[in-house]
């Protein structure tokens, strides 16, 4: 509703259209000025950065990812490609990266396998059930014994849950007996899904976990976007406060609402899941910070200001 006949306070800014009323309205939405405080970048991969297909195959940049990243590096601006994929491990999806062009090293790419075994080491876990592709690198180096499905789970200190297209009942049986003895389930990603050159591809971690929630009645953690743990470990390895931090990323569950919890700039973009109104209906304080059709434009703000 407009406010125009509401007195003005004498010593405010002038109001801007997209505010309610001067007393109870919340804080200013950061804008571009806030872009250029930014000192590290959190970027999605499928839909912000690329489209593959469901196997991660195929993979074409988007417009304006390979200029974005290429630019950051040389302003020294660091950045983590944070995906919540799992079928690979963090260094292949950094090798397929390269294939397309991206100039990149291997720690440059996080996944919830990373956030799980930085939680995980934190919380003295030594043997893992890996109920996904590409979570074995990320325990091994973090200490921990990734244990395969079919494998003696005896022992184990907690089920993890990643992307798993060839997950089968015999696995959710022995995982179901792991969870009846009391040991906790870590999901990779509770996303229903995720963008592709096809379109929607199923995320198998939320569906796996799903069923051995039903079959149990266990909770499960989400070490993944948008959880704590996974915005905690890439501003530890940015060595960037988290408010200081920009997120960027096309799934309005995932970066827009990460970025929200850690105090962060929320930038969202149109090029994979969502469009423009993805954050209509949406309460202004959960929506991102600027909404942008894809990094392309990021680039030109960020160039912009330089
Ligand atoms: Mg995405």
């Amino acid at each position: 509703m407009a406010d125009g006949s509401t007195a003005r306070p004498r010593h405010s800014l002038p109001p801007r259209p997209d505010q309610a009323g001067p007393r109870d309205s919340p804080p200013p939405r950061p804008d571009q000025a806030r872009l250029k405080q930014v000192r590290g970048f959190v970027l999605d991969m499928d839909g912000t950065l690329v489209l593959s297909d469901r196997r991660s195959h195929g993979m074409r940049p988007l417009p304006g990812a390979l200029e974005l990243t290429a630019w950051l590096s040389r302003q020294g601006l660091p950045y983590r490609i944070f995906t919540n994929g799992t079928g690979r491990s963090p260094g292949d999806y950094a090798t397929l990266l390269r294939g397309v062009g991206f100039d990149l090293p291997d720690g440059a790419v996080l996944t919830p396998a990373d956030s799980a075994a930085d939680l995980f080491a934190r919380r003295g876990y030594r043997r893992v059930l890996a109920l996904g592709t590409g979570l074995a690198d990320s325990l091994r180096s973090a200490g921990i014994e990734p244990v395969p499905p079919g494998a003696d789970a005896s022992n184990v200190d907690a089920v993890l849950v990643g992307l798993y297209r060839d997950f089968t009942m015999d696995a959710l049986e022995a995982a179901c007996h792991v969870v009846w003895r009391g040991v906790p389930v870590y999901s990779a990603s509770q996303a229903s899904f995720f963008a592709t050159a096809d379109g929607r591809a199923l995320g198998t971690s939320r569906a796996i976990s799903a069923m051995l929630s039903s079959a149990t009645g266990c909770r499960v953690e989400l070490v993944g976007k948008p959880s704590r743990h996974a915005l905690g470990l890439a501003g530890r390895r940015l060595g960037v406060p988290l408010r200081q931090l920009a997120v960027v990323g096309d799934d309005p569950e995932l970066e827009v609402p990460m970025a929200h919890r850690g105090g962060a700039l929320a930038i969202s973009v149109a090029t994979g899941l969502a469009g423009a109104d993805a954050f209509d209906g949406v309460p202004e304080h959960r929506r991102p910070h600027l909404s942008l059709s894809g990094v392309d434009e990021l680039l030109a703000m960020l160039a912009g200001q330089a």
